[in-house]
Parts: C-alpha cells; sequence; structure tokens
C-alpha cells in the first residue's frame, strides 16, 4: 500500500486504519487520498498546502460540502485538484 504521508504533505489527521462503523466520530477529519470511514457529508476545512495557492483559492458554496459512501477515497477539492482536509458533518 502506497504511504499517503510521503505521498501527501499533510499532516495525518486520520486513522491509518478505517475504523469500525461505532467508533467514527462526527468533527473528524480527513485529507485527500484518505479512505471515508463512513457514508456520511463531509465539509471542506483547508487546504493542505500552506503556499500562495491556498490563499487565493475559495471554495465555492457547491462544493464545500460532498456526500461520500463508505470506503470511498477521499477526493481533492474539485474546483482545483488540490489535496485538502474535510470534516465529517453527518451521517447518512
Ligand atoms: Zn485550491
Amino acid at each position: 500500500m502506497t504511504d499517503l504521508y510521503t505521498h501527501y504533505s499533510c499532516r495525518p489527521y486520520w486513522a491509518t486504519a478505517v475504523p469500525d462503523e461505532d467508533q467514527i466520530n462526527i468533527g473528524e477529519r480527513f485529507k485527500t487520498g484518505a479512505i471515508a470511514p463512513a457514508s456520511g457529508v463531509y465539509r471542506y476545512v483547508e487546504h493542505c498546502e500552506e503556499h500562495k495557492h491556498s490563499l487565493a483559492c475559495t471554495p465555492s458554496i457547491v462544493e464545500m460540502d460532498i456526500k461520500l459512501s463508505r470506503g470511498d477515497k477521499v477526493p481533492p477539492l474539485r474546483s482545483c485538484g488540490e489535496s485538502v482536509i474535510w470534516r465529517l458533518v453527518s451521517l447518512t
């Protein structure tokens, strides 16, 4: 398995394994490239990189919330394709 910590520059916010469904916490953060531990709505928090791009990049309202299914790969921000942090806001 590819080492995501190496591939992406963010600090790891997520556990190394997909947690059991009963261990999922609302508010937990996941980064682009992680595996979604639960089906739910994930909300944009911030870009991973603290360079000029993230200061200039403002996600539109429609891409702030994304729906993922358990086991889905957490995507980058749609409009710019950069690695970002998402926060789990509700389960579906
Ligand atoms: Zn961006």
